[in-house]
């Protein structure tokens, strides 16, 4: 392009130059051509004049060769013609193979009107000429012309010089405008490549600015204006690129799942959550059908609804076999989702959004509370039962049996007892769950806290035959940080269900180690142990592996359920090591203080 540009331009100005010298040359040659002319014109007529005033004797034929040859010493050719046309004598030539001269414009014309004149191509002396002729009227004979006539060729020679001046000058200017143009045009061109280059950078992605050359002409101008360009552009691109970076990072944070589908229900996007959740690499969905990827009929189904109904559609969807998770769907159509085609809605491609929200844990909590009620109810009906039979068989006579009256009194007191007791637990669950217990976090001596629930329950173990100890508890055990009434309570929990859940003779021993940033404490028991597939269960409300059991005891299911939210609402964690028949170990961890 640069070349082309060069010798584009270069061209021009010497086709320029050339056409303005032709018309130089032609203009000067006509003037100077008209100017000799004229001049010549002006001598032979005088010439002519001359030779009128003193005429020849045109008779006598050698006379008048005499005289036509002393006339041309003036420098002019000098003819004498008859009035038919007949040379009678010249100058320059032999007028006995000379043809009539009756046709010749100046002869004809000096006939007419006494003079005449012309510039043409002598046939006889095959040159051009300047004429002039006169006519010389005689008294009694017929008149006879007398012409003069001047070569041009002495105007072409000075034609010819001066020509040739005026072309080695225009040769010379020639030259040094080329020399010139192309210093110009090369640096035109020059600067044209670099914006060029300029608009290159720009179209990949640099945008950089061009720095400015000085001076003020329009190609400074488009500089300018092209590096205005540039910015904009720039900061455009960077307000998009920003703003794409933004929701982009919106869709991948989002939780729910979300798709978009166009008119042939082609996936067009999708993010990570959706991705993940039909298990399909997010940047591989690009222009897959939607039925590939998204395995279930009842999305497809509410696709199809949305985009043909143009309405948005809800749905509750169950998938996974075995571990099934619980999505609300909501497709909704989009008018478009393609900005070109936005702007001319004929050609305008509706589409849907599929957003999946997981409600697994939801709807699992709702089962959880339900069950709980249920629970509850449950629990609680068992000793009203038996309070309101026994009462109604006291009311209905049995006051008055003496033998039985004071039993049925204590089995009406011990249900009493039971439902006091569970209804305090509920009471003491249902506020930790709602987070009401104020946890007083201090820093708490573990050994002291191990030792005096041991004393608390001494009593109940020897009662029931069992030894209990803390035998293998390190001396120096570091202080853990937390609520020592509430702690206590744990472990007097751990420790009851230890006594309860061991035949006479056993041995309950409460250890405790320094563990990381924890301490953990450990109750185990020689019990009679717990079922592997129930050992995660047993910290749920009312889970029990043996509900009489656990019944005739007094348990209420509640203890482990209570103990966990404790250790958690402390930063710990509990869990459990059991063998049927082989005992049981429970564990819980706090945090040091
Ligand atoms: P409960 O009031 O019935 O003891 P918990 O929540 O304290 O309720 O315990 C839940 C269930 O876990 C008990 O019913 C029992 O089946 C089992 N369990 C708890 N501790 C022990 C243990 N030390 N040995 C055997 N089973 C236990």
């Amino acid at each position: 392009m640069r070349a082309s540009l060069f010798w584009k331009l270069g061209l021009t100005y010497l086709i320029l130059v050339l056409i303005v010298l032709a018309t130089f040359d032609f203009y000067v040659g006509r003037i100077l051509r008209q100017d000799y002319i004229r001049a010549a014109d002006d001598q032979l007529s005088s010439l002519a004049q001359v030779a009128k005033s003193r005429p020849p004797e045109f008779d006598n034929s050698s006379a008048l060769a005499g005289w036509a040859s002393w006339m041309a010493h003036s420098g002019a050719r000098v003819t004498v013609i008859a009035a038919d046309g007949h040379v009678l004598a010249d100058s320059a030539h032999d007028i006995t193979t000379m043809e009539n001269h009756a046709n010749r414009p100046e002869f004809i014309q000096a006939m007419a009107k006494g003079q005449g004149e012309s510039v043409r191509h002598s046939h006889t002396l095959d040159r051009d000429l300047v004429y002039y002729a006169i006519r010389y009227d005689r008294a009694g004979a017929s008149p006879v012309i007398i012409r003069v006539a001047l070569p041009l060729a002495e105007v072409d020679t000075a034609l010819a010089k001066i020509r040739l001046r005026v072309w080695a000058a225009s040769f010379i200017i020639l030259i040094l405008g080329i020399v010139v143009s192309a210093f110009f045009s090369r640096s035109f061109t020059h600067r044209v490549a670099r914006l060029k280059d300029f608009s290159r950078q720009v179209a990949a992605g640099d945008f950089r600015p061009l720095p400015r050359e000085p001076g003020n002409d329009e190609l400074v101008d488009l500089a300018d204006s092209l590096n205005e360009t540039a910015a904009r552009v720039n900061q455009m691109i960077r307000t998009l690129t920003e703003e794409r970076n933004r929701s982009a990072a919106i869709l991948r944070s989002m939780v729910e799942g979300i798709a978009v589908v166009d008119s042939r229900e082609r996936l067009v996007f999708c993010n990570e959550a959706f991705g993940k959740i039909w298990d399909v690499n997010s940047a591989e969905f690009e222009g897959r059908p939607a039925v590939e990827v998204i395995r279930h009929p009842e999305i497809i189904e509410l696709i199809r609804k949305a985009l043909a109904e143009q309405q948005v559609f809800h749905g509750e969807i169950s998938s996974g076999a075995a571990r099934p998770r619980i999505f609300s769907v909501t497709v909704a159509p989009v008018a478009s989702f393609d900005g070109a085609a936005a702007a001319q809605p004929a050609a305008s491609q509706p589409g849907a959004v599929v957003v999946l929200h997981e409600i697994t844990e939801l709807r699992r909590l709702e089962q959880v509370r339900k069950d709980f009620v249920a629970n509850v109810s449950h629990e609680l009906r068992t000793p009203l039962t038996a309070i309101q039979g026994f009462a109604e068989t006291l009311l209905s006579g049995a006051l008055d049996d003496r033998e039985n009256n004071r039993h049925f009194v204590e089995i009406i007191r011990t249900h009493a007892a039971r439902l006091a007791r569970l209804t305090e637990d509920l009471l003491k669950l249902s506020r930790i769950e709602a987070g009401k217990v104020e946890i007083d976090f201090q820093p708490v001596d573990s050994r002291h806290l191990i030792e005096s629930g041991i004393e608390a329950v001494r009593l109940a173990a020897s009662q029931k035959q069992l030894s209990i100890g803390a035998a293998r508890l390190p001396r120096a055990l570091p202080r853990v940080r937390g609520d020592a009434g509430l702690l206590g309570e744990v472990l007097r929990n751990l420790l009851d269900n230890a006594i309860q859940y061991t035949a006479a003779g056993g041995r309950i021993e409460v250890a405790a180690e320094a563990s990381g940033e924890f301490v953990v404490i450990t109750v185990a028991d020689t019990g009679i142990g717990i079922p592997q597939n129930e050992q995660s269960r047993i910290f749920e409300r009312f889970y029990r592996v043996d509900v009489a059991r656990s019944r005739e005891v007094g348990g209420t299911g509640l203890g482990l359920a209570i103990a966990k939210h404790i250790v958690e609402a402390h930063g710990g964690r509990i869990w459990v090591e059991s063998v049927v028949g082989g005992g049981s170990k429970f564990h819980f961890s706090v945090p040091l203080a």
